[in-house]
């Protein structure tokens, strides 16, 4: 197939729907291209190129280089210049470019065609000797850098001696006598590391150049970006090929990135900074610290008093056409050469949660956008931002900033700091609270980061690399924060004359910039406004009900907050371990006879009782999944023999029949073991506490006209005979309950089970006659299907990933065609004889957007996740429905 895609005034091949062959920022150049707006023409290499270069050990596919040639010549003709030319060479950009957007993942080499003679040509041509010569050192250096993997320090260390040499400060301080002894010496500096001298032929810097993107997507950098964000199935980047524009030129040119809203907050203003004088990464690599966009009115140059005001005006209409023709906000990159506006690139805009809501609700207010593509538009994992806690602000106003930097990605976050990312790796595994300090970040640095609880910059701007790599994750960054000193070997930061180490708490708040010491206390968030406003559009449109997982009556209060609609799954075992309860729950487990059993059982059933009275008040009105126990009982006892000796002294039994019941409980494969209700086929004695508990506790709420809806949900049935014996004793605890209480009202208890055992799902039409609901139990169900301990897979899982055995982990998002199968298969057969069958998931797969989609595919009635995912859920479940 076609392996180069032109765009230009000659023709534009390309368009926005082709981001999987060209790449995104192939696909919106060619884009811009056709509507009209100011991009240096240039041609993209397919990704398709990149995955067969790869594929081949390392050859381009046959003819590609051919129609390299081709746009060649059609981008000489264009321009009127020539490759290699020595009076107006023609210069282009070698970019990357996949089809998902990957920051500063890869490399961009800038002013290539650029040799001893077309230099001379540069400068003729330009009248620019000086800029000519900047152009060349700096391709040298990205060239060897990017290319040939030569040190970035040994140029660096080359360009100190002639700063020094010429008494310069900065580098545009050395002037044009001291560039051309530069670029001798890079040239000194890439024969010596690269044995070879710098290539003088243009075609063959492009074609190492293209070379170079192609393995770049191999670079463990990228590995790891793919693997942080789950991006799978590219067959590789795209190489832009690209005529060079220069903001380099001198004070009338520049360079800038911007948002075409407020990427933090979703504010509609127009947000970027610019340098003049600069080019290609100088703002993001925060070398000198950019201006705002918003004072580019101000800029005045000698030719041109008016240029800031005039590329203002310019960029604002820009801006207006890229937001009615994207219907989204953008991301982009301009370069303004001696006056004149170049768009170099743009991409939708990575946005914080809190601003996907804003921006979504003020484009449905300008009728940009609709309500439901609004509702699509906002990932529903981001939602968790909105979620978080905060800083208490009455806290805040007693405390005194250390510092304010920039409030890069919003959140408040606090730990002790770290000072490397493998730092951060390894403290965030071993269980610590992690602040990463760094004078900027790279994308070497993205596994520290994604294990930080936040991350602290002193240099960079709202577009640096830790600003938009934070965003993206949501992650509270703080950048820029000029004041703070790091001394890295040191380990440690000062900060208006006080020094903080690695044991030192510091809490940042992203939504501000300010830095605190020590630990700041959080508050809950609110939600209102446009989060209630986007939440309400979810709700008109889903089909799935939501629910929560919950087992504390706080727990169910935040769920309904939240707008959960029941308890699709209350754990009773935490209920054991609190306080007192442990003490008569060990009891019961080393007794002897059914009689000792029952008589630890009953000190426990006020508790229990207690606990659902609470719960169900929190949740009246809704249904409430109480499921029995379902832990092997070993979990309950004490393994050491400091407490088996103080357990020995409250109960009053030998240590030596503890430790020997202890060692009789072990089992060799626990999580396959007896528990659910193995247990109480075994011991019915619990089961009939638990349901006595609960039905007690229905009918004292009823009493106090409390709308108590209880669930009883029977765990790990795996044939219908466990089924049908427990149901049979549960309806019989329920009814002597009543009868006991003398009850006389309306008490609707159902009774069903979890499917979380293959053979449950498989036998579902025999199970579902005696189930008035299914849930399913997902996590023990992956876990049984796979034959994966759930406990235990991170052990090889990330190798599974690695080599894409598996695309992702099944217990995170459903495995829709194994997994998957078996829920599809218990909801028809247990419909097919049970036609009013409720049917619920309860994993974690229940918070899961993709899982959410799944479980809305095969019909549930609801998922239940934890309280803070239940928006999430909401939001997903609309989506899935759309
Ligand atoms: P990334 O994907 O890392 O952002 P880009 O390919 O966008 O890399 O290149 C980085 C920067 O290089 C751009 O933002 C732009 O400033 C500069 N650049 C790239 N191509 C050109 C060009 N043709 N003319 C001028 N500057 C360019
Ligand atoms: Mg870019
Ligand atoms: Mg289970």
């Amino acid at each position: 197939g076609k392996m180069v895609y032109y765009f230009g005034k000659t023709r534009t091949d390309g368009d926005a729907s082709m981001k999987m062959i060209i790449g995104g920022k192939g696909a919106n150049l060619a884009d811009m291209t056709s509507i009209g707006l100011p991009v240096p023409a240039g041609f993209t290499i397919t990704t398709e190129c990149c995955g067969a270069y790869n594929k081949a050990g390392g050859k381009f596919p046959k003819g590609m280089m051919d129609e390299v040639h081709a746009a060649v010549k059609t981008l000489e003709k264009e321009s009127g210049k020539k490759f290699g030319d020595s009076k107006d060479p023609l210069l282009v950009s070698v970019r990357s470019g996949a089809a998902v957007s990957m920051p500063g993942m890869m490399n961009t080499i800038l002013n290539l065609g650029l040799n001893d003679e077309s230099v001379a040509g540069l400068a003729n041509a330009t009248g620019n000797e000086r800029f000519a010569y900047d152009a060349y050192r700096r391709l040298i250096n990205m060239y060897g850098d990017v290319v040939m993997e030569v040190h970035h320090e040994y140029f660096e260390e080359a360009f100190s001696k002639i700063k020094t040499k010429y008494g310069a400060k900065d580098d545009n301080d050395v002037p044009t006598a001291g560039l051309i002894e530069l670029v001798n010496a890079y040239k000194q500096v890439y024969k010596k590391y690269t044995k070879n001298d710098f290539p003088q032929d243009p075609i063959e810097q492009l074609a190492l150049a293209i070379e170079a993107v192609f393995k770049s997507w191999n670079a463990d950098k990228a590995i790891s970006y793919r693997r942080i964000e789950g991006i799978t199935g590219l067959a590789g980047t795209a190489v832009n090929v690209q005529s060079m524009v220069f903001g380099n030129m001198g004070d009338d040119s520049g360079t800038g990135v911007a948002f075409t809203r407020n990427p933090s907050n979703g504010d509609n203003k127009f947000y970027g900074e610019f340098l003049v004088n600069a080019q290609g990464e100088d703002v993001v690599a925060g070398i000198r610290t950019p201006q705002p966009v918003a004072e580019m009115p101000k800029w005045k140059c000698d030719a041109d008093k008016t240029i800031g005001k005039k590329v203002h005006t310019e960029l604002m209409a820009i801006k207006d056409k890229l937001e009615k023709h994207y219907k989204d906000v953008q991301d982009i990159e301009f370069t303004i050469e001696r006056g004149k506006l170049y768009m170099l690139q743009t991409r939708n805009g990575k946005r914080t949660g809190m601003a996907a809501v804003k921006i979504a609700c003020d484009m449905v207010k300008e009728k940009l956008i609709d309500e439901k593509t609004a509702v699509m538009r906002i990932p529903a994992g981001d939602l968790t931002q909105l979620l978080l806690p905060s800083f208490d602000p009455a806290a805040k106003k007693k405390a005194s900033a250390l510092t304010i930097g920039l409030p890069a990605s919003p959140g408040a976050a606090f730990g002790k700091l770290a000072f490397s990312a493998d730092e951060a790796v390894e403290r965030a595994h071993s269980g610590e609270k992690v602040i990463l300090v760094r004078k900027e970040t790279s994308p070497e640095d993205v596994d520290g980061m994604h294990s930080a609880a936040g991350i602290l910059t002193s240099t960079g701007g709202m577009t640096s690399h830790a600003a938009v790599v934070a965003r993206g994750w949501g992650k509270c960054c703080v950048a820029g924060a000029g004041a703070i000193h790091i001394d890295e070997k040191g380990k440690k930061i000062t900060v208006g004359g006080k020094t903080y180490g690695v044991k030192d708490v510091l809490s940042i708040d992203g939504t501000t910039g300010e830095v605190f010491a020590g630990e700041m206390p959080t508050v809950s968030p609110k939600m209102s406004g446009d989060f209630a406003t986007v939440m309400g559009w979810a709700d008109k449109h889903r089909k799935l009900g939501v629910r929560t997982n919950a087992d504390s009556p706080e727990d169910a209060k935040r769920a309904r907050e939240f707008g959960a609609e029941g308890i699709g799954l209350c754990r009773t075992e935490h209920m054991f371990f609190e306080g007192e309860r442990i003490l008569p729950m060990r009891e019961m487990i080393l007794a002897e006879t059914k009689s000792a059993r029952e008589a630890a059982l009953k000190k426990l059933l006020p508790f229990q009782r207690k606990d659902f009275e609470g719960i169900f008040k929190a949740m009246a009105g809704l249904p409430v999944t109480v499921r029995l126990l379902d832990p092997p009982l070993h979990e309950f006892v004490p393994h050491d023999a400091k407490s088996q000796g103080e357990l020995s002294k409250a109960t009053g039994i030998p240590v030596k029949d503890i430790a020997a019941r202890v060692s009789q409980l072990h089992e060799a494969n626990p999580m396959l073991g007896h528990r659910g209700c193995r247990l109480s086929i075994t011991y019915p004695e619990i089961l009939v506490m638990q349901v006595t508990a609960i039905t007690e506790a229905a009918i004292n709420c009823v009493n106090k006209k409390i709308d108590a809806k209880a669930e009883i949900m029977i765990p790990l049935v795996g044939t219908v005979k466990e089924l049908s014996i427990l149901r049979e004793l549960a309806e019989e605890t329920i009814a002597s309950v009543i009868e006991a209480k003398k009850f006389k009202g309306k008490l609707d208890i159902l009774i069903g089970t979890m499917i979380e055992i293959p053979r449950a799902a498989l036998t579902a039409d025999e199970i579902a006659e005696h189930a008035d609901f299914f849930s399913f139990g997902t996590n023990d169900l992956t876990q049984m299907t796979f034959g994966y301990s759930r406990d235990d897979v991170n052990t090889f899982l990330p190798d599974y990933i690695g080599q894409e055995i598996l695309t992702k982990d099944p217990f995170q998002s459903i495995d829709v065609s194994g997994v998957g199968q078996l829920v599809a298969t218990a909801v028809e057969k247990g419909q097919s004889v049970n036609k009013k069958i409720k049917l619920g998931i309860c994993g974690e797969h229940g918070g899961d957007p993709a899982s959410i989609q799944f479980c809305h595919n095969v019909g549930l009635n609801y998922v239940s996740c934890s309280p803070f995912r239940v928006p999430i859920a909401r939001l997903a479940a609309a989506q899935a429905a759309l």
